[in-house]
C-alpha cells in the first residue's frame, strides 16, 4: 500500500527533549498527537476498491479498468500504406534514381477504406492512399514525391504509367498487419486508468463498453450555527459555508461523486436528521465541530451513532480530525456501516485534511494503484515556521526556473486564510522535528496541480 507524503526528510536519532533544548521556538509538544503516518494507516485500513460496473467507454474517463483488456483483433487489421504514393514490388525499383528512373505501368487505384481488386504484377504499380490496404503482390510504397507524378500533372501527361525515382528498402512505408496490436494480445492491464489515450485504444479495438471500478459516492456535510447558505443575506456574525463547496469540488477532482447534505446546525435534532440521508454513501465527510474545545453536539451525535475516534494529528494545518465508522444500525435504508471523516472547520484545514486523508481513500475506492500526489524537491524562497513540533504543510506556488523548482510561500498561513490556498499549487513541508525552514533551503513539495486549469 502507498504511504502518505512525508517527504524525503531523514529523521535523525535525537529525541524531543534534546530538540527542545536547542530549539526555543518549540512550545508545548502534545504527546497524544497521532503522526500523519499513523492516522493515514488507520484510515486507509478501512478502504478497498469498490465493486465494478460496465458502461459505455466515454463514461469511464478517469475510472480504473477492473479487468484486463485483450484485443479481439489485430491493429492494423491489414497491411496498409503509411503514405500517399505507389504500391510496388521492391525488386522492380532496385537501383531507381532521379537520373535513372524505373517506369511502371499503373494498373489501378486504392483509397483508404477500399479493398484492392487486383494484384501488383511485375512491372506494374497501383496508386495508393494513406491507410489503404496494400494490394497483394506489392511489398513497398513509393511516396508520390519520389516519382514524376507532379511533373506529369503539370504538363498534362497521363498517369497510366509512372517513373519511380528512388530505390527504397523492402517494406518501406508499409505498416504491417498487427504492427500495433496482435489479436489476443494483452493491451490494457487491470488497474489502468482510462485517460483520453486509453479511450482511443479501447475504441480502436472496437470495444463499446468497459468494466471499471465504480466511483465512490461521498456525502458532504457542514456543521455550525454560524454558517449561511449561498443566497442568504449575511447577518449576525454569520459566514458563508465554503467548506461544502471546496470539499465537494475536491471530491469531484479526486474522482468521487459528491452528495451535498448541506448544513447541520449545532443541535442534536439537526445532526440526527442529516445523518438520515447518508445511506448509499461510501464515505461521509463532515466539517467542523471536531476539535478539542468544540461545543460537543457533533461529537455527541457521532459517538452515539458510530465508533468514531477524535484525533489530534501532528500536522499544521488540520490538527483535529475525526475518523471512524457510522454503525450500520444507525444508517437508515441500507444498514451498511459508513466510514466517516470529520474534517476540521477552518477552511484551509478542511482542505488539507481532505488532501492528506480523504483523497487517498477515494482513490483507493476508485481502484487506483497510485494514491499519492507527485512530489518534487525544490528551493524555498521564504521561511516556513514550525512553532509546536507539528509537520507543517505550507501553501506555496511552485515555479520552475532554469531547471529548478522554487517554492514561493503564498502569504499568510492562518488556517482560515483561504485565498493563500487559492494562490498555491503545492504544499511545501517543514518536518515536525525542525523549528523552521529558511529561504534558500531545499524542501519536499507535494504538487497539488501544475498550474493547469482543472477541467473535470
Ligand atoms: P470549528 O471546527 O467548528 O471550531 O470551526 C473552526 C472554524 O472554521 C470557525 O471559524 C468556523 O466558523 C469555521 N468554519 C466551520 N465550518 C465552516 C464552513 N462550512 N465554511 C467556512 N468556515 C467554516
Ligand atoms: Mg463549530
Amino acid at each position: 500500500m502507498a504511504t502518505p507524503h512525508h517527504g524525503h526528510h531523514e529523521h535523525r536519532g535525537h529525541g524531543r527533549h534534546q530538540e527542545a533544548a536547542h530549539d526555543h521556538g518549540h512550545r508545548h509538544v502534545d504527546e497524544d498527537m497521532l503522526s500523519v503516518e499513523e492516522a493515514y494507516r488507520q484510515i486507509m485500513a478501512c478502504f478497498s476498491p469498490l465493486e465494478t460496473e460496465e458502461k459505455p467507454i466515454l463514461e469511464c474517463l478517469g475510472q480504473t479498468l477492473a479487468v484486463e483488456v485483450r484485443s479481439p483483433l489485430s491493429l492494423p487489421p491489414l497491411a496498409n500504406s503509411g503514405m500517399d504514393g505507389y504500391a510496388v514490388r521492391r525488386e522492380d525499383i532496385a537501383g531507381a534514381s532521379e537520373q535513372a528512373p524505373v517506369n511502371l505501368r499503373v494498373i489501378g487505384l486504392v483509397a483508404a477504406g477500399q479493398v484492392p481488386d487486383r494484384s501488383v504484377e511485375p512491372g506494374t504499380a497501383i496508386r495508393i492512399m494513406t491507410g489503404a490496404p496494400v494490394p497483394p503482390g506489392a511489398d513497398t510504397v513509393v511516396p508520390f514525391e519520389e516519382t514524376d507524378e507532379i511533373s506529369r500533372r503539370n504538363t498534362g501527361r497521363p498517369l497510366s504509367d509512372i517513373d519511380i525515382q528512388a530505390d527504397l528498402p523492402l517494406g518501406c512505408n508499409v505498416r504491417p498487419a498487427g504492427e500495433d496490436v496482435q489479436a489476443g494480445e494483452l493491451v490494457l492491464e487491470a488497474g489502468t486508468v482510462i485517460r483520453p489515450s486509453e479511450m482511443g485504444v479501447l475504441a480502436s479495438l472496437g470495444l463499446e463498453r468497459a468494466r471499471v471500478t465504480r466511483r465512490p459516492l461521498v456525502s458532504v456535510l457542514s456543521t455550525g450555527d454560524e454558517l449561511a447558505s449561498l443566497g442568504e443575506q449575511l447577518a449576525g456574525g454569520k459566514i458563508y459555508d465554503s467548506n461544502t463547496f471546496s470539499v465537494a469540488a475536491s471530491v469531484v477532482a479526486a474522482g468521487g461523486i459528491p452528495k451535498i447534505l448541506g448544513i447541520a446546525r449545532d443541535n442534536l435534532d439537526d445532526m440526527h436528521r442529516k445523518l438520515e440521508e447518508v445511506a448509499d454513501s461510501d464515505l461521509l465527510v463532515t466539517s467542523a465541530g471536531v476539535s478539542k474545545g468544540d461545543y460537543d453536539v457533533v461529537k455527541d451525535v457521532l459517538t452515539e451513532r458510530g465508533d468514531i475516534n477524535f484525533w489530534s494529528v501532528r500536522m499544521r494545518p488540520a490538527k483535529p480530525l475525526a475518523f471512524g465508522m457510522l454503525r450500520g444500525d444507525s444508517v437508515r435504508g441500507t444498514g451498511r456501516p459508513i466510514p466517516l471523516m470529520g474534517l476540521p472547520g477552518n477552511p484551509v484545514s478542511a482542505m488539507v485534511a481532505f488532501e492528506m486523508f480523504a483523497r487517498p481513500a477515494i482513490r483507493m475506492m476508485l481502484g487506483r494503484q497510485r494514491l499519492a500526489r507527485p512530489m518534487v524537491e525544490g528551493v524555498l524562497t521564504g521561511p516556513i515556521y514550525n512553532t509546536d513540533g507539528r509537520r507543517v504543510y505550507a501553501r506555496v506556488e511552485v515555479e520552475k526556473r532554469d531547471g529548478v523548482y522554487y517554492a514561493n510561500p503564498t502569504g499568510p498561513q492562518g488556517s482560515n486564510i483561504l485565498t493563500s490556498m487559492s494562490r498555491a499549487n503545492a504544499l511545501a513541508i517543514c518536518p515536525e522535528d525542525l523549528p523552521r525552514k529558511e529561504a534558500g533551503e531545499r524542501v519536499d513539495i507535494i504538487m497539488l496541480d501544475w498550474n493547469e486549469e482543472v477541467d473535470i
